[in-house]
């Protein structure tokens, strides 16, 4: 079994309810709100299930990836098997005041998939098929499924490493993954999405067709401009790689931090890497990665990150791997097959034999746009070293990520160096995250990736989305002009 800690070890790329469904807007009467036979007649509506409080899989069903969101009880689910499907849901959630949340994987830190109305889940759309040089997948799919149907054809999509994360959610943050330096981003691969809009039309958006829809469906963030239910993407022809993780002792802390934010970012594209600096439950330091290339030359760039670190790795793995297999190690599936490198269960996403867990973690996070200075690194690994199970991931960014204009997409972080997450993993651990997030700001500054969402962050607008917020207001304004889709930090 793999849980969040096990995964963490090969990758970085980490109200009021009415009886009957929680009012949307503010002053709904409650005698406005649907009846159970209200409900009954949405599920007979529906080509996918609606599953409700009292069937046997409402309490599976309800639940996300994060178990801190267990207590959160949905009016119902909603498993959508076509776009019409979505536009039922959403005119039964305008006719009755119910508020409505999309759901692909459930992966969202603040847990903003789930609510106490009707969830709109879309993982019975995850089909994925391949057709000249284009990717369509079903905005359900889960990435675990992306890179095996996708690696029948040789080709494949930048994409995160988490396996259970869902595309939908992970495309429309923009999508950090292992090949993102070499590929770019997730959102970059976009060709077109189709969404069902708030009033419940299904369009498709892309260059040419509600390109502003286009623009900020790629890196805009989930949950703000309708029900995403499938994306056409550029793919990118598959070959072998090379994965590697270098372990140091803790005391070479510092001399790792400084040597990889001066190595990491301005690498050959084709080199990925990230830093753990671990407390889980000892100290620990490791490099890890993937190079789109030969072991030879992933050995090449490696001698000149250990110089830099200026002494050897205390262990060292390096391994020449097919690029499904690396994509299974990165996922912490590396021994199991892709059918258990999912949720176990019968439900849509889930599978028989899956063998995932969920996890109970609580996270903070910053794009870095300078390196560290000295002060900064101390702080950094007072941090790490103080008592608790936590862990803090350095991703590198730059390459192709780094070569789109920040206002080219909504994704605004093009000249960050690197992504910096505070994790930690038991309940109790978001006192740990708030100190760091806290200690870190003076050196980090304050911005921060939208697929990282924080409650707690003040300024999330300027944060996640810079000089871009104003485009996303507008565009926000122009497809749900009622705010049918409301996050406490929606656009
Ligand atoms: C263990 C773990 C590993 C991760 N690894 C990575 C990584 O490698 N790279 C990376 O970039 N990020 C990573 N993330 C962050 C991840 O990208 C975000 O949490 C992402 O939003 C999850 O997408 P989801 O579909 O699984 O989540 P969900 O919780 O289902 O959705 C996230 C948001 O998108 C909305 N949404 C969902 N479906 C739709 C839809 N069909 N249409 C419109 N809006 C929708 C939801 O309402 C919610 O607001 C990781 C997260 C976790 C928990």
């Amino acid at each position: 079994m793999i849980d969040r800690r096990a995964f963490l070890r090969v990758s970085a790329l980490a109200g009021t309810a009415l009886a009957s469904g929680a009012a949307l807007a503010s002053g709904t009467p409650a005698w406005a709100g649907p009846r159970p036979a209200d409900w009954s007649a949405l599920g007979r509506g529906l080509g996918g299930r609606l599953i409700r409080p009292g069937d046997a899989s409402y309490d599976s069903a309800r639940k996300v990836f994060n178990t801190a969101f267990d207590g959160t009880r949905p009016a119902a689910v909603a498993y959508c098997r076509t776009a019409a499907d979505v536009t039922e849901c959403l005119a039964f959630a305008r006719k009755y005041g119910v508020a409505v949340t999309s759901r692909s994987g459930g992966h969202s830190y603040a847990g903003w998939s789930t609510g106490p109305g009707l969830v709109v889940d879309v993982s019975p759309m995850n089909a994925v098929s391949y057709s000249g040089g284009r990717a369509t997948v079903g905005a359900g799919a889960r990435l675990v499924d992306v890179y095996s149907r996708l690696g029948a054809h040789g080709v494949s999509i930048p994409a995160g490493s988490c396996p259970t994360v869902g595309v939908a959610g992970l495309t429309l943050g923009g999508g950090i993954g292992v090949v993102s330096r070499k590929y770019g981003l997730t959102c970059d691969v976009l060709e077109s999405a189709r969404i069902v809009t708030a009033d419940g039309r299904v369009v498709t958006c892309s260059a040419t067709e509600h390109p502003d829809l286009y623009w900020a469906s790629r890196g805009g963030g989930g949950g703000n401009f309708g029900v995403a239910t499938s994306f056409t993407f550029r793919t990118h022809a598959t070959r072998d790689v090379t994965v590697f993780f270098l372990h140091w002792p803790w005391k070479k802390a510092a001399a790792a931090v400084r040597a990889w934010q001066a190595w990491a970012p301005y690498a050959p594209d084709a080199m990925w890497s990230n830093l753990h600096l671990n407390h889980d439950p000892s100290l620990d330091v490791q490099i890890g990665g993937l190079y789109v290339g030969d072991r030879a030359g992933c050995e090449r760039l490696l001698a000149d990150l250990v110089r830099r670190v200026g002494s050897d790795p205390s262990s060292r793995w390096i391994s020449p791997s097919s690029y499904g297999h690396a994509m299974m190690i990165m996922a912490g599936c590396s021994t199991m097959t892709v059918s258990q490198c999912h949720r176990p269960g019968s439900l849509p996403g889930q599978t028989s034999d899956g063998r995932l867990v969920r996890d109970a973690f609580s996270a903070k996070s910053h794009m870095a746009y300078a390196p560290l200075p000295a002060a900064g690194i101390t702080a950094l690994l007072g941090q790490v070293a103080a008592s608790g199970r936590h862990s803090v991931l350095l991703d590198a960014l730059g390459g192709a990520v780094g070569r789109i204009a920040p206002d080219g997409t909504a994704f605004p972080h093009r000249r960050a160096l690197f992504s910096v997450q505070y994790y930690a993993h038991q309940a109790g651990g978001a006192a740990w995250t708030r100190a760091t997030h806290a200690a870190m700001r003076p050196h980090f500054g304050d911005h921060a990736y939208v697929n990282y969402i924080d409650p707690e962050l003040t300024g999330w607008r300027r944060q996640y989305y810079g000089a871009n917020a104003e485009r996303l207001a507008r565009v926000k304004a122009a497809y749900d002009p009622d705010r049918l889709f409301r996050l406490p930090q929606g656009v």
